[in-house]
């Protein structure tokens, strides 16, 4: 056991990056650097981190398809999930567990492929599940937490803990959890009645392709749809398409979606959110909310 556990702290301090720009891990390829930069290959490494980090601030990334990091990054420790803990395993009829770095495309895919569903709504939403659960992340009249029956998680002192939908509070992007968590795992049901087929995958990809900018660098939708309206046609409306802040603009084709043009900063397009914003709420006298999360520090004006 000794011999293990110091196995693994050795592995730990290999593994840990420093000042490492987080630009390489988010969809916009925006954000300065973490201080630290771990990401465990199993449950004992992530759980040891977490213990001999106790005392710093500790931030969770998946697939970074839903974050603005800042300029000035990170301070403390950022964990991702998005090459570990990604397994998917049939448990009974209906039900698969499924690890909190799988990508919920590959969901997806588990799903067609064991007739397990509905899930073709994940294979177009490029996060990890672990995001998903955190974000309630949903699409064609789904939401994740439709289908959890259990999680399992793991709290910043490294201890895991075994919880049910009940624990947490959800709605529409939004998910309240009990204390700090990471998701490490979820046990998800899903109807008997219903399967994701070859076809559901295929139109539902069609179908995004029609609408968004795939091509292109994102965080997908930047904003909340606000009660019985699209934050996108608020956006085009306004005539806000194809505006610009620095290298990040408004998408042609979506405008509920912020491109990075190559050379954006985070900067530019926290800017370009703001004044968004301040332009829906003086037209429509609307509030846009963001469903994107912006996380970490701003540059300080002697490092720009
Ligand atoms: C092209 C495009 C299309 C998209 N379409 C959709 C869509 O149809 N529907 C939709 O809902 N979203 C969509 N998104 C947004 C995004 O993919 C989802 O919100 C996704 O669930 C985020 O997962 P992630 O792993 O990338 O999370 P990240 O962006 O890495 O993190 C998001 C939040 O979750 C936290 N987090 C991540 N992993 C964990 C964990 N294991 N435990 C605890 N907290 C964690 C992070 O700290 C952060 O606060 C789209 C994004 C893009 C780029």
């Amino acid at each position: 056991m000794a011999d293990y556990m110091s196995e693994i702290t050795k592995k730990i301090k290999d593994r840990s990056l420093f000042n490492e720009p987080l630009s390489k891990y988010t969809s916009w390829k925006v954000g300065g650097p973490a201080d630290t930069f771990f990401a465990p290959d199993n449950r004992d490494e992530l759980s040891q981190f977490l213990k001999s980090n106790y005392d710093k601030p500790i931030t969770w990334l998946g697939n970074g398809t839903n974050v603005l990091v800042r300029d000035g990054g990170i301070r403390g420790s950022v964990i991702s999930t998005k090459k570990s803990l990604n397994k998917i395993k049939k448990e009974a009829d209906n039900t698969c567990r499924v690890e909190a770095g799988a990508s919920c495309m590959d969901l997806a895919l588990f799903a067609e492929k064991n007739q397990l569903g509905p899930a073709a709504f994940f294979s177009g939403i490029p996060g990890s599940v672990g995001g998903a659960l955190t974000m309630n992340a949903g699409s064609f009249g789904h939401e994740t937490w439709d289908f959890v029956e259990s999680v399992e998680v793991i709290d910043q002192d490294g201890v895991i803990h075994h919880l049910d939908p009940k624990d947490f509070t959800f709605s529409y992007r939004t998910v309240k959890f009990p204390f700090p968590l990471c998701f490490v795992s979820c046990l998800m049901q899903f109807p008997e009645s219903e399967i994701t087929t070859k076809s559901e995958l295929k139109s539902m990809r069609d179908q995004r392709f029609k609408t968004q900018p795939l091509t292109e660098d994102t965080c997908g939708s930047v904003f909340k749809n606000p009660e019985r309206e699209h934050a996108g046609d608020l956006i085009e409306r306004a005539g806000l398409k194809g505006y610009r802040i620095g290298g990040s603009s408004i998408s042609t084709k979506h405008a509920n979606f912020i491109v990075n043009e190559g050379n954006a900063t985070s900067e530019n397009i926290e800017d370009l959110i703001e004044y968004v914003q301040e332009i829906v709420s003086s037209q429509f006298d609307v509030e846009l909310e963001t469903e994107v999360r912006i996380i970490g520090e701003k540059l300080s004006v002697k490092n720009k």
